[in-house]
Parts: structure tokens; sequence; C-alpha cells
């Protein structure tokens, strides 16, 4: 298990202050040795990525290129971004995977007097980045079948609003007629959506960019692009939105994304054909497996993401967690309230989904 990072000695005196009352995001466990091991705990994507995107890293040329400093605006990448959603260059920011993006969204449009928004339950990162830049969090809660209440949003006085559309870790999909009423309630403040798992069903709120002013999409090469490993998110919003997170990230880092991460994540956004097939093959393994777990008894929240919530019956989350750990299968488990009797089980390929089941069904 990862040693946790949190309530750790705070009274080193080396550390500033501000560090020693962090609470630094712990991620889901690496195994060192995956051999043996079904690991479906962190959203990675089943299959290698796109064969576009590995061809890159076969030039033999690759090694000499970097020599010099990449491009600091990552040009090439941002315009086929921006090609593929119809969109401008200036009106995509990248970044080191959406984790950072996220980090300048916080920085640049969420440090005000007034609490940011977001729900109880969703990306355990965003009360983090509020510690780190010293924003007030308001959390809304999520309706008894975590579905996001948008009206409970209508708050005067916030400093905006950030929800992942699908939830974090429910998998529950927003339509878009929702986001449109989020971002009429603040005009006047950002309302970054987090699509990490859009592209496993659900529609993306990209098409209102010309009509919000306000609209921030983050999006991530992480889990549909299969690319967790090479780090590379993005943002896209209208042109105002885009510089304000440049001159954050201009003030920090001006060269996040590696020359190698660029040409690879050019391929693979480009291989738009490997995206739409790949999203496919995860959904439908979605959807089986789900049929299954409901047939066991489970209680599965409508997912439309690359992994499913899901509360085991007969025994506890824990105990099914730990009774899996011992088959050699990872799963998430969320030690907190209103989510300790759920796991998050990622979507893995068809023989590690039929492992999976075979194990509940063997436990139950
Ligand atoms: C995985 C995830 C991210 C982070 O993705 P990276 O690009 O790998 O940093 C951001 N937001 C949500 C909701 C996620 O689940």
């Amino acid at each position: 298990m990862t040693e946790p990072t949190t309530d750790q000695t705070t009274d080193n005196p080396f550390w500033s202050p501000a560090v020693a009352r962090l609470h630094p995001y712990v991620p889901g466990e690496q195994p060192k040795t995956t051999a043996r091991l079904i690991k479906l705990n962190t959203n990675e994507n089943p299959y290698p990525p796109s064969p576009k995107a590995q061809a890159v890293l076969q030039d033999p040329q690759l090694p000499s290129h970097l020599r010099l400093y990449p491009d600091p605006e990552s040009t090439e990448l941002r315009t086929t971004i921006a090609a593929q959603f119809g969109l401008q260059a200036e009106q995509v920011f990248v970044g080191n995977g959406s984790d950072e993006v996220l980090a300048h969204a916080f920085y640049s449009f969420f440090q005000r007097p007034e609490p940011l928004l977001f729900p109880d339950i969703t990306y355990s990162f965003y009360p983090v980045y509020c510690e780190l830049y010293g924003i007030e969090a308001r959390t809304l809660p999520l309706r008894e079948d975590f579905s996001i209440a948008v009206a409970d949003y209508a708050i005067d006085g916030a400093g905006g609003v950030i929800i992942p559309n699908p939830n974090a870790p429910t998998g529950r999909y927003l339509p878009l007629a929702e986001i449109e009423q989020l971002l009429k309630l603040h005009p006047e403040r950002v309302v970054v959506i987090d699509e990490a798992y859009i592209d496993f069903g659900g529609d993306s709120a990209i098409a209102l960019i010309d009509r919000y002013p306000n609209l921030l999409v983050v999006h991530t090469l992480s889990k549909s692009h299969a690319l967790a490993g090479l780090r590379v998110g993005y943002a896209l919003g209208q042109a105002h939105l885009i510089e304000g997170l440049n001159r954050a990230k201009n003030s920090f880092n001006s060269y996040p994304i590696d020359g190698i991460a660029q040409k690879v994540a050019t391929a693979a956004i480009a291989d738009r054909t490997w995206l739409v097939d790949n999203c496919a093959r995860v959904i439908a393994t979605r959807e089986d497996t789900c049929a299954q777990l409901n047939e066991l008894g489970f209680e599965i929240i409508p997912s439309t993401a690359n992994f499913i919530f899901a509360k085991p019956p007969k025994i506890s989350a824990e105990d099914l967690f730990l009774a899996l750990r011992e088959r050699n299968i990872i799963v998430r488990y969320f030690n907190k309230p209103r989510i300790s009797e759920y796991l998050r089980i990622s979507i893995g390929t068809d023989e590690e989904m039929a492992a999976l089941v075979a194990a509940c069904r063997e436990v139950l």
C-alpha cells in the first residue's frame, strides 16, 4: 500500500508554516509489480494507446530532439486539439496532466474572497487545491441518488463552480441543459466542467463554449486516450480564459509539456478513429459487467464513465475490497461519509472483468 502522505509530522523546522498545514492528495495505489495483479483502481485504460501515438516513440530521431527545449506554447498540439473540436488554437491550454491544468484554473479564477462551490462527493483533489491556494470551499450535497442538484448552486457571492461531468467517483452524468443552468447562475464567475470521462458516453459542454464566456472545459489524455503515463491534459474556453491560464503557467513553468509528450499527444489526438473504437469497447465491457454484478445483487449507480460505483450485497464494501485484494484484484475503496458502502471499479478487459465477477461470486 502507498504510505499516506497526510498526517505526518507537521513540526519540521525547515518547512514553511504553509507547507506544514497542507493535506496533500493521496493517489490510488500504483503497485511496483503488476504481474498477476488485476488493477481496477485508478481508471486507467486497459488497452495500449493508439498505434499512431506508439509509432512516434519508434522514431530513431526522437532522442536527438531532446537537446533543445520544447516549444513552450505546444503550438502543434494545441492546433491539433483545436481542429478536433472546431475551435481556434487560442481557445486551447495544455498542461502536464489535467491535474496541473486544474491547479492553474484554481489559481487563475478561484482565488477570491467568495467560496468556490462543488459537490460534497466529488474528485478529492478539489479541496486540496483550495487548501494550497487559500480558497474557501463550500460543498453542496448530492441528492440521495448521487445526482447533482443544480438549483442548490444558486448562491449569491460565489467565487466560481467546479464539477466533474460525469462526476467522480459516482460516474453519474449531468445533462447539458443543467450545465447551462449552472453557467447562467454565475455569469460573472468561471464554471469549470472537468470532463475527464466524457468520452465514455456523455455529451461534452464544448458545444457551449461560444455562448458562455465563463465556461472552461477540462479534458485529459489519461483515461480515454490510454496515456496516463504521458501526463497531458487540456482546457478549452474562450480566449480570455486561456490567457488567464497562460499568465499563471508562465509564472510557474514555461515548459510543462516535454518534447516527447507533445509529439505523442499530437498523434493520439489526431487518431479519432482509435478513440471512438476504444471507447465503444470499454463501454460494451462496462455494460456487461453491470449486468453481471446486478445479477449478484450489487446496486450500481448508472455510469457514463470507464468505471462503476457499486454497493455490494450481504458484505461491507471494505470487506469485499479486502477479499478482492487477497485475490490480487485491486479496486478503490473510499472510507468517507456517504460512500463508504460503495466500491469504485475501473473497467478493465473482458477477461479482467470476468475474473472480478467470479471473485465477487466466490466471496458473496
Ligand atoms: C483522472 C482525473 C483527473 C486527472 O487526470 P490527469 O490528466 O491524469 O491529471 C482529473 N479530474 C478527474 C475527475 C479525474 O478523474
